[in-house]
């Protein structure tokens, strides 16, 4: 069936570069349907065409069994031949073979021309078992024949012969019954092939992709539809991360914006009262020394925002870090700000490694310290630890200062999140500290968190994988 037939079959669009499963199940169906079909007319038609034959073979048989009783009452060949002259055969032809094979009377040719018939088949079926009947084609007629012949019991053998139509001419007899079959078994084959279709494609096309595993489609699609639903929950997932991400995004830019504009309004204030000639020529180096304080509070954003991109680019990277090292190095750097409050920071740390980008690790130590400091009283101790535990490193920043509320232990670790906002801001902090500790930690595949220490104040514990 050609392709456009199909497709106006199966009431499909036509669908350039894809092969149709309609369209194909269709082809395949419609073929099938009419093959069963044509199959089984043809067996029809030869099983009574067959069975027409047999009736056919007993009725001459009867025929010339009755015609045969009625020949043994005479005797003589003249009077057998005069007797079959005269008995109603209608359209059948009559032979009588005398016991040599010479034909004796034939109502359909002149004996006298027809040569010996001692050698056909039904002659000498007869003979042997007293009656024979075949189908053969006739030397005499050129046509397919049906014989029956009768031992006369004298040697005699009387023979009736009917031509018999071919199959051919015999389903030629009934052409438009067979016309009007193929006509029905092309309108039944198109039906029956688009509803078997339509059964086949139709739960393939009510597959919900969105809920793929919420339908009744076939038992051999569950791995795929399995995998899909796989897929899409992943997609799902990376959306719901990457809208989240940007709600993040967006509220920290809207933050460090805030941040900045605070320490900018306070110079650009300051500068205009400078501009217009209000501050006493005494008074200019304060109000000089205020401005370079808050530019110094917006540089230090600036660093920590900075810090923090770096962060994000460096995930997943990295280099195998000494902590003691690290701590020495920042326990150092800070000694002028312990100093300045008489703070004494202790340094007990084991030979431990991991595994991170050199300058986040000393970011991260050095917040932890800087707060650690920031927040102790004067003449405090500052307690700085590492040492290995299982396969982890422990560090462990601790201090006398005032502590974090219970309540507000995880929230430290938020972005601009700060206990008392205004005199974290007169410390010069930024808000970002910590966070800046917890992104550096989650991206050596360690996490953060704090507690109070024994002697109260703070303790922050970071708990990183060890690098062997
Ligand atoms: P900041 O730059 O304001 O210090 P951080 O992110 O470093 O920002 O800290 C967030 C808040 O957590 C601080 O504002 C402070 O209130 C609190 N905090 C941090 N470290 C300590 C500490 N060692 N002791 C008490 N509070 C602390």
């Amino acid at each position: 069936m050609v392709p456009a037939v199909a497709a106006a079959a199966t009431g499909e669009r036509e669908e350039v570069g894809s092969r149709s499963l309609a369209r194909r199940s269709f082809a395949t169906m419609f073929v099938l349907c009419v093959a069963v079909m044509l199959t089984a007319v043809l067996a029809v038609t030869a099983v009574s065409f067959r069975s027409y034959e047999r009736e056919a073979e007993d009725y001459l048989l009867t025929q010339v069994q009755s015609c045969a009783s009625a020949l043994q009452e005479v005797q003589g060949a003249d009077a057998r031949c005069a007797a079959l002259q005269a008995a109603p055969l209608a359209d059948a032809r009559a032979t009588l073979v005398d016991v040599d094979g010479t034909v004796l009377f034939d109502n359909y040719a002149d004996p006298a021309t027809l040569g010996n018939h001692g050698q056909r088949a039904e002659i000498m079926q007869a003979r042997q078992s007293g009656q024979g009947a075949l189908l053969r084609r006739s030397d005499t007629l050129g046509r397919d024949t049906l014989y029956a012949a009768v031992d006369l019991g004298d040697g005699m053998v009387l023979r009736l012969a009917e031509t018999r139509t071919s199959l051919a001419s015999f389903l030629g007899g009934m052409w438009w019954q067979l016309a009007l079959s193929l006509v029905v078994i092309f309108v039944l084959s198109v039906f029956a092939s688009r509803l078997l279709t339509h059964m086949v494609v139709r739960p393939l096309q009510e597959i919900d992709l969105a809920r793929p595993l919420e339908n009744g489609a076939y038992a051999e699609l569950q791995p795929l539809l399995a995998r899909v639903d796989e897929q899409r929950r992943a997609l799902e997932a990376q959306n719901d991360e990457l809208q989240r991400a940007v709600t993040m995004r967006r509220e920290f830019t809207g933050n460090v914006s805030h941040e900045m504009k605070t320490p900018l309004q306070v110079i650009g204030g300051y500068a205009e009262l400078m501009e217009a000639g209000m501050v006493s020529a005494e008074d200019v180096p304060r109000f000089a020394g205020l401005i370079r304080q808050e530019s110094e509070q917006m540089r230090l954003l600036i660093d920590d925002v900075l810090a923090l991109s770096r962060l994000d680019e460096s995930v997943g990277s990295g280099e195998p870090v000494g902590l003691r090292q690290v701590c020495d190095r920042v326990v150092e750097r800070l000694a002028p700000a312990a100093d300045a409050k008489d703070v004494h920071v202790t340094v007990d740390c084991q030979d431990v490694t991991v595994v991170g980008v050199p300058s986040s690790v000393e970011q991260m130590v050095y917040n932890l310290v800087d707060n650690a400091i920031e927040y102790s009283p004067e003449g405090g101790i500052v307690a700085v630890q590492a040492q290995a535990e299982d396969s982890d490193v422990l560090l462990s920043v601790a201090d006398q200062g005032p502590g974090i509320p219970d309540e507000l232990k995880e929230r430290v670790f938020e972005r601009f999140f700060r206990v008392d906002a205004s005199r974290s801001r007169n410390t010069g902090g930024t808000g970002l500290g910590l966070a800046i500790v917890k992104h550096a930690a989650e991206s050596m595949g360690g996490i953060v968190v704090v507690q109070d220490a024994p002697g109260g104040g703070a303790r922050f514990r970071v708990r990183i994988p060890s690098a062997r």
